[in-house]
């Protein structure tokens, strides 16, 4: 079966830094795929490639057989590729609900101003955006805390939002950079328990760049190791934690 994301031969570089050089990456569907590597190997940049915030050097990006290289974020994201933003400064000012009720124009670029000239229209579809926005609330746990300011929320929490907003959207593969970094032991577990939730109950697909290896371990196969920017190797975390290559590759950094 072919792979549901597949990046061939990816090349990447910054005035006179490669940052991604010859890199490949297969991302099986129903797979929650780790991707680690020292600081600097490239993890970054590679997740900009894949959800079309830059375009590759070179190099190419199928989702789904059909050839993404060239298309922006929001037409991968229609087609259900999506990937987490950290909530810019206005979502700060606005509640848990709202934030979740925006996240698809936001993510589709979708141009909202003709739906306020068509008012039985923005019934049905706030209607439905409300009762999508109330489920995600229930999953992710924030039910709680739907009336509070995003930017009141703690660490933790705010990425459970950052995920949740991912979830409003009907996607297929979920990019994620970092998601437990500054989030706290309690809510690193309820962070873990959402991911697996969503995989297992609700299908998705995860490509996760973590420093967490217990996260890493809890959730991840395969894992992918990436270092100077190219694939170092491929497999389960128990036999990569004890490969002497990838063991030198994090004491070398
Ligand atoms: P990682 O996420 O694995 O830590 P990055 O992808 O962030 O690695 O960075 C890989 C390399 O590319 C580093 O040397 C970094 O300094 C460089 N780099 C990343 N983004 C930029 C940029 N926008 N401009 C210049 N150099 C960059
Ligand atoms: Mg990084």
């Amino acid at each position: 079966m072919s792979a549901l994301l597949e990046a061939t031969d990816m090349w990447q570089s910054f005035g006179g830094v490669q940052a991604v050089r010859g890199m490949s990456l297969e991302v099986s569907r129903g797979t929650i795929t780790g991707l680690i590597g020292p600081n600097g190997a490239g993890k970054s940049t590679l997740f900009n490639l894949l959800s079309g915030v830059i375009r590759p050097d070179a190099g190419q990006v199928s989702f789904k057989e059909q050839d993404i290289t060239r298309l922006a974020p929001w037409r991968r994201a229609r087609l259900g590729l999506i990937r987490t933003f950290q909530l810019a400064r206005e979502f700060q000012r606005m509640t848990v609900l709202e934030n979740l009720m925006f996240a698809p124009q936001l993510q589709l670029g979708e141009n909202f101003w003709p739906i306020f000239l068509r008012p039985g229209a923005v019934c049905a579809q706030e209607a439905e955006v409300y009762r999508r926005a109330c489920e995600v609330m229930e999953i992710a746990t924030l039910t709680n805390l739907r009336d509070d300011y995003a930017g009141d929320l703690s660490g933790g929490q705010k990425k459970l939002l950052e995920l949740a907003r991912t979830l409003m959207i009907d996607c297929d593969l979920i990019l994620l950079d970092e998601p437990g970094a500054g989030v706290n032991p309690a809510l690193m577990n309820t962070l873990t328990d959402m991911i697996w939730r969503l995989n297992r109950e609700h299908g998705k697909t995860f490509l996760i760049v973590e420093h967490d290896m217990d996260m890493i371990a809890q959730l991840c196969d395969p894992v992918v190791v990436m270092t100077q920017g190219s694939l170092l190797t491929k497999g389960g975390f128990d036999d990569l934690r004890r490969d002497p290559a990838v063991i030198e590759a994090y004491l070398g950094s």
